[in-house]
């Protein structure tokens, strides 16, 4: 793992300006700067006097054990500031986060077939994580504030401080992730999956294509699943759709193969959602036609729906907790 000199990161950011700052989140600061080199990067600071630093930590060495792929944030080093919390020097991706893209008030929404190309980029971010690592990675936090925009609007997985490696033992992994994109069934380690990470993709695909929130308590229902997979079956495709963007007639057969590509990610039954591959290959296939669910797959989603709408708050507490403490 490449190790940058303190001097080279204060000099990039001039001193962790506030002037550079992008964002706080719960665990540090993320500053831009630019290398000696003239390489334009976004270092992430851990927070001074934090208690749990271990998500930085444990973000670092995910980041050092994964390979280089385009769809992937490019993680290029670590450093030390002088209290000795961690830094994470990665590239700079300037246009911002695919959830702020979809809600930006002044610029017009994406077109579709921007949103086309999102969609299989991000898809093959988390393919690389399941199928071009072994043993396969988890992701655990798929959502459109962690899906970053480079200077082409190309997409790229970011933040790695929940992946884990689904290797042997992993009963002391607890689930962790963002409530709205969380597979509903994921609530003890043995439910650790690939298709955990499916079922979030399934939830973007939803907000990319529809640009609703995913949990809108103004809304009934409040989750974006449970508002789309329902018409999605129906064959009311339009509904779902962000009526900003306007959509051309020979647009439209892709859009309702995502959308049904997407119903099929947070089906209940883990077994029954495409892996990655299939969904890369279902993007890519330009004679996809949109999924028909037999009725039987109808009738056990809306079981499973009422189903989930059971679980007690104590299940979404705990895990809202342990992903706050893992952070
Ligand atoms: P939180 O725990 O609050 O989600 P975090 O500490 O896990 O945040 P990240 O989600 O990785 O940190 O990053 C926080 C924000 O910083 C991102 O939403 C994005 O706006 C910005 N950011 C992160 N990495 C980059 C990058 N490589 N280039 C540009 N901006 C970035």
């Amino acid at each position: 793992m490449y190790e940058f000199e303190l001097e080279e990161l204060e000099a990039a950011t001039e001193n962790f300006s506030p002037s550079n700052l992008i964002s706080k989140g719960s665990h540090g600061r993320v500053y831009r700067g630019v290398l000696n080199n003239g390489k334009h990067v976004a270092i992430k600071k851990q927070s001074s006097g934090l208690l749990d630093s271990s998500k930085i930590e444990h973000e670092a060495r995910m980041l050092s054990s994964i390979h280089h792929n385009s769809c992937l944030v490019d993680f290029l080093g670590i450093g030390h500031d002088a209290s000795d919390n961690k830094l994470i020097v990665m590239e700079h991706m300037p246009n911002g986060t695919l959830h702020d893209l979809l809600r930006a008030p002044v610029t017009p929404p994406p077109t579709w077939r921007k949103r086309l190309d999102i969609a299989l980029q991000v898809a093959n971010g988390v393919r690389f994580l399941h199928e071009s690592n072994k043993p396969p990675i988890v992701h655990r936090d798929i959502k459109s504030a962690n899906i970053l925009l480079d200077s082409n609007w190309d997409a790229k997985l970011a933040d790695f401080g929940l992946s884990v490696t689904l290797a042997g033992d992993n009963s002391a992994t607890l689930p962790a992730g963002t409530i709205g994109y969380l597979d509903p069934d994921y609530n003890t380690p043995s439910k650790l999956s690939t298709k955990i990470d499916v079922f979030s993709y399934g939830v973007v695909l939803l907000e990319l294509i529809s640009c609703r929130e995913v949990l809108d308590v103004r809304k009934s229902p409040a989750s974006i699943v449970e508002w789309a997979v329902p018409l999605i079956k129906q064959g009311r495709f339009l509904e779902v759709c962000d009526e900003r963007t306007r959509l051309r007639p020979h647009q439209r057969r892709k859009v309702e193969c995502l959308l049904s590509l997407a119903a099929r990610c947070v089906f209940p039954v883990e077994r029954l959602r495409p892996s990655m591959g299939e969904i890369v290959a279902t993007l890519e296939d330009p004679k996809t036609e949109p999924f028909r669910f037999p009725l039987t797959m109808i009738n056990f989603f809306r079981r499973a729906i009422l189903n989930t709408r059971k679980i007690n708050s104590t299940t979404v507490k705990k895990i809202v907790a342990n992903s706050e403490s893992k952070k």
